[in-house]
């Protein structure tokens, strides 16, 4: 296109955490294509990638979460979470944890999960045309459960003893007359304030509706509590204004009812809420949601802290099985859109955050590039049968990041 652009300036760094395999590759095709001809970019830049962290003894992840609090915004590419086989392939030190769960705890956050809508890619609901984003609280629950398998007759009881010894209550879960299982789960009021705050944060930075979902009316206590926790935290002032009336100025809502409520709403709406959702039920419910608005290639994720820390990163994992074709020196036709909505997300976070109109601009440009590319039918082979365009082009990364990258300068020449 040959047409000279002065390249975007950054004031304030974002925290870059490079992964593994596939979206490590794509990573830096990313930043060369379509970031870098562009973007003046500033990050601290943090290696999370499988083998440093095994040389650090997992401490950059630490760091990369520490540099997260400081800056404000970070953009995660997938990291391998290490299994046995993974301990093997790699020779390493240890199965470190997964790097997502230490940021998350670190900064104690919620995690949002929202599809990017194309116009040519038909949710398998018809209703939807807004994406339905789903916010997954990410402590307690059966996660942290304590499990017993009673082999024979006996009884079961649920026993709270205070910090002195003192025995304050005493519940019979079941007089068991056979076999049968036991479990005890707990959460804690800090983690689920913590996670209705993020909630209330991101729904009007969204400036969408929220739905909180329990079952509250079997769980009179434990459910109950979370519902309360939410009123209350929707009511209370924190610097002078209640998020209610946050909300009422933004013109958005939010209500509490039953999950098998939300569940059939949700099915006959149009999108365009944010649904928060209890631990299990998010883990559900997000896939569900995903695989209905077609491909989780698709779908983007963000971390939100209570105090309003952003990590961005794509929902999928590093795409292992395309890493080994591409080590044999195969072109794979991996989709780099969630990576690529990933830096966009915080880009235009960080411009917003640093008053940096030509930032946000440019994230927006860069969206509308990649929509529009495969709204064109231009695609990697994940959407082959799901795309409706007319005409369809399957081509391989490098190529639709090409593409893209054509068309971006376009849409940057318009003035
Ligand atoms: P995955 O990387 O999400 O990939 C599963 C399958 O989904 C792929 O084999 C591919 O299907 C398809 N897929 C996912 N992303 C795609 C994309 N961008 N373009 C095209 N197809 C895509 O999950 P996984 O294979 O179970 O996990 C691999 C590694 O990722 C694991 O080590 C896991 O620990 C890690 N992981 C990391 C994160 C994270 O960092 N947030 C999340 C999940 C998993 P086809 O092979 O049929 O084409
Ligand atoms: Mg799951």
């Amino acid at each position: 296109m040959g047409v000279k652009i002065m390249k975007i300036k950054m004031k304030v760094p974002l925290v870059e955490m490079d992964g593994d395999e596939m979206t490590r590759i794509l990573w830096k095709m990313i930043k060369d294509t379509l970031l870098l001809p562009y973007v003046d970019l500033k990050t601290e830049y943090y290696d999370l990638g499988i083998k440093e962290r095994d040389n650090t003894d997992d401490q950059i992840t630490k760091d990369a979460a520490e540099a997260i609090k400081k800056y404000g915004v970070g953009v995660k590419c997938a990291t391998i979470t290490p299994n046995a086989d993974r301990v093997k392939e790699y020779n390493l030190k240890q199965m470190w944890k997964s790097p997502n769960g230490t940021i998350r705890s670190i900064l104690d956050g919620t995690v949002f999960r929202e599809p990017i809508i194309v116009n040519t890619i038909k949710p398998y609901v018809k209703t939807w045309k807004k994406p339905i984003v789903i916010a997954r609280h990410a402590y307690g629950d059966i996660y942290k459960d304590v499990e017993y398998k009673a082999e024979g007759p006996g009884k079961a009881e649920l026993v709270f003893t205070d910090n002195q010894g003192k025995e304050i209550s005493r519940q019979c879960i079941q007089e068991f007359k056979g076999k049968g299982v036991i479990m005890a789960m707990h959460n804690l009021d800090k983690s689920i304030e913590s996670f209705a705050k993020s909630c209330f944060s991101y729904a009007l930075h969204k400036k969408i509706d929220l739905w909180f979902s329990s079952k509250d009316t079997i769980s009179k206590t434990y459910d109950a509590e979370f519902r309360e926790i939410f009123n209350e935290v929707y009511h209370k002032e924190y610097d002078g204004e209640s998020y209610a009336e946050k909300f009422e100025k933004a013109g958005i809502a939010y209500f509490y009812t039953l999950i098998d409520d939300v569940v059939a709403r949700i099915i006959k709406s149009e999108g365009g809420m944010l649904w928060a959702c209890k631990n299990y039920d998010g883990d559900v419910m997000s896939d569900l949601v995903a695989s209905a608005f077609g491909s989780l290639a698709m779908m983007t994720s963000v971390l939100v802290s209570p105090n309003g820390c952003y990590e961005y990163e794509a929902s999928h994992g590093t795409v292992q099985k395309h890493y080994y074709k591409h080590l044999k020196g195969e072109k794979t036709s991996t989709n780099p859109m969630a990576t690529i909505f990933a830096w966009t997300g915080a880009l235009r976070k960080r411009g917003e955050l640093d008053e940096n109109s030509e930032l946000v601009n440019f994230a927006d440009k860069l969206e509308t590039a990649c929509i529009e590319t495969i709204d064109k039918g231009i695609i990697t082979k994940d959407l082959e049968i799901l795309s409706e365009a007319p005409h369809k082009n399957v081509v391989n990364s490098e190529e639709w990041l090409h593409y893209t990258s054509n068309h971006l300068e376009e849409l940057l020449a318009e003035k």
